[in-house]
């Protein structure tokens, strides 16, 4: 039976139950430790957060997680172990790289003058599968990479190659941060390219527009796909992912889709809040939306139990055993 990496050690498949696939503990924009009057990191108060908004998904039926957050965006696995134990689901840690604008690439790039960097964020990568994160113990069971607005830049796709290739020595899933739901195509054709398995990648973000066009294209490249940002009004009205997730459902991709909300609990840096204009475009942005309201539309649409067992359980055991 296959074993998958969380934070408190490895699961076998059957455990993951119930999955959302891209989501954040904490996070913030790269530059926050830069800002004099941002407070120093809590990690208490990060956890308190975190399991306050995260037990009514866990008491909704969530089992696993997903931490989308790389390396470079602000990952706490220390946090993570502590959310896995005190709300006793699954938490699967990331290893990999975000985009170039946001990300940390300036310590890579500049090593590129001299090295083969696809070489070595691919070390980077196996290593935090296979030997684990820095003397946490923690072996990280997802790699995720990312690349920027309607272009892949040469350091991403020196990512995605890595990944691709850490994905051929480990097995190990890969996912992906798409800006704006652009690029999908491209980070497919990328990793597969690569040696990448295409049963083993999600594209990421694909709910940011509604071109079921452009949907089926990335899929007909035989690579899954997420609809992951489900709630997030204010980058794409939900009335249209829910439209396109219908229509996918219903033209045969069941066994492709990935449902998850890419929220977080908790931000690093100065106190931040919404304007009003805002806050009323994210009302229903939470770790219960899925559970709460997409789960009961799909079901008012005439999606049965089975098929929403396909999207939440099935698929992600698929994703990461293979089976
Ligand atoms: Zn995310």
């Amino acid at each position: 039976m296959a074993k998958i990496n969380t934070v408190l050690g490895p699961v076998s498949v059957d455990e993951l139950g119930v999955t959302l696939m891209h989501e954040h503990l904490i996070f913030s924009y790269l530059g926050w430790e830069c800002d004099a009057m941002a407070p120093p990191y809590d990690r208490e108060a990060a956890a308190v957060a975190c399991v306050d908004a995260l037990k009514e998904a866990r008491d909704r039926g969530l089992k696993t997680l997903v931490d989308a957050t790389a390396t470079d965006m602000g990952r706490d696995v220390e946090l993570q172990k502590i959310i896995s134990e005190r709300l006793g689901i699954n938490i699967i840690c990331a290893t990999g790289f975000y985009t170039e604008k946001y990300g940390k690439a300036g310590y890579f790039k500049f090593r590129s003058m001299s090295y083969d960097i696809v070489a070595e964020l691919c070390e980077t990568l196996v290593k935090e599968i296979t030997k684990g994160i820095g003397n946490t113990g923690v072996k990280a069971g997802v790699i995720k990479v990312a690349t920027g607005h309607a272009r892949i830049s040469s350091y991403e796709e020196k990512v995605l190659k890595a990944a691709a290739r850490a994905q051929k020595e480990t097995g190990v899933p890969i996912i992906t941060h798409t800006e704006a739901g652009t690029m999908g195509p491209e980070q497919a054709d990328l990793l597969i390219s690569e040696g990448a398995d295409p049963e083993r990648v999600v594209i990421g973000h694909m709910c940011g527009n509604s071109d079921l066009r452009y949907h089926v294209s990335v899929l007909e490249k035989g690579v899954n796909i997420a609809f992951d940002r489900m709630g997030i009004d204010i980058l794409f009205p939900d009335k249209l992912r829910k439209a396109c997730l219908m229509g996918l459902l219903g033209i045969g991709y069941i066994d492709r889709i990935f449902l998850s909300q890419d929220c977080w609990a908790h931000r690093l840096g100065r106190p931040f809040e919404f304007s009003d204009a805002t806050k009323s475009l994210l009302a229903n942005w939470s770790y219960v939306h899925i559970f709460n309201n997409i789960i009961p539309a799909l079901k008012e649409a005439g999606v049965s139990e089975d098929k929403i067992n396909t999207l939440m359980v099935k698929n992600p055991r698929r994703l990461f055993s293979g089976k």
